[in-house]
């Protein structure tokens, strides 16, 4: 096996074992492979060893490595932020879209999503711990955002997505992950649909799926360190 191919085994287990750790399926929690800074070839290992959802920041690099991988049958997922310049990209190359904050965005996604493809896929970013970052609606306004998503006629909001800032201690990377999940919890019992809680990384996967995470985004534990910051 490929060290990918070996990577990836070890982060379904990581996630499996986590699962089980909490009375949850291993099905439960899908893994985002976030490819950003590879190239082709190192997707292209991954999709060997059975990964097809691979998740990308910088809207122009990916739509280079999407164009030379589409003889594979891949699923494409927006993690990065989204200027309004971008948005005609977004809408025509990728499955998903992750970092929705601010209503303006998701609209031009919506009237730019080409008729041909499905709704595009959307999560909105919450900066659930006012963290340096900056991105993503404060959790006080993520439901107004939400309810104006929902009704957008090109997009299919399926659910929140947060980054919060690292941490190495469990027990805070545990309580960050619970003030998502009751986030998450509040927006469907005001009744919006949602299927998604995209959180966790590599060094906060256990935390995340302990908090109830259906999909955790890993890139270093799978492709290795990164050269450029990201
Ligand atoms: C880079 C990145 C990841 C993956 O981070 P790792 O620590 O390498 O697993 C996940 N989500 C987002 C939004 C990222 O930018």
């Amino acid at each position: 096996m490929t060290t990918i191919g070996d990577n990836l085994q070890s982060v379904r287990t990581r996630i499996a074992t986590a699962c089980a750790a909490t009375g949850r399926s291993a099905d439960s929690v899908a893994l985002l492979a976030v490819s950003k800074t590879f190239g082709p070839e190192a997707v292209r290992e991954a999709h060997a060893a059975g990964q097809t959802a691979f998740g990308e920041n910088y809207i122009q690099e990916a739509v280079e490595k999407i164009a030379l991988l589409r003889d594979l049958p891949l699923q494409w997922h927006c993690i990065g932020p989204i200027q309004s310049n971008k948005t005609r990209l977004v809408a025509a190359h990728f499955d998903w879209a992750h970092t929705v904050d601010r209503l303006k965005i998701a609209q031009r996604l919506s009237e730019q999503r080409p008729e041909g493809l499905g709704p595009l896929q959307v999560c909105i970013q919450v900066n659930i711990d006012g963290g340096s970052t900056k991105a993503g609606v404060p959790p006080a306004e993520a439901l107004a955002l939400a309810r104006e998503v929902a009704a957008l006629p090109r997009l299919a909001l399926r659910g929140i997505m947060t980054i919060p800032e690292p941490a190495t201690d469990a027990a805070v990377q545990l309580a960050v992950h619970q003030r998502a999940r009751s986030l998450f919890d509040e927006l469907c019992a005001a009744g919006l649909s949602l299927d998604t809680l995209s959180m966790g990384m590599t060094a906060d996967l256990e935390a995340a799926v302990q908090a109830g995470s259906t999909l955790v985004r890993v890139g270093t534990a799978i492709f290795g360190g990164r050269a450029r910051a990201a």
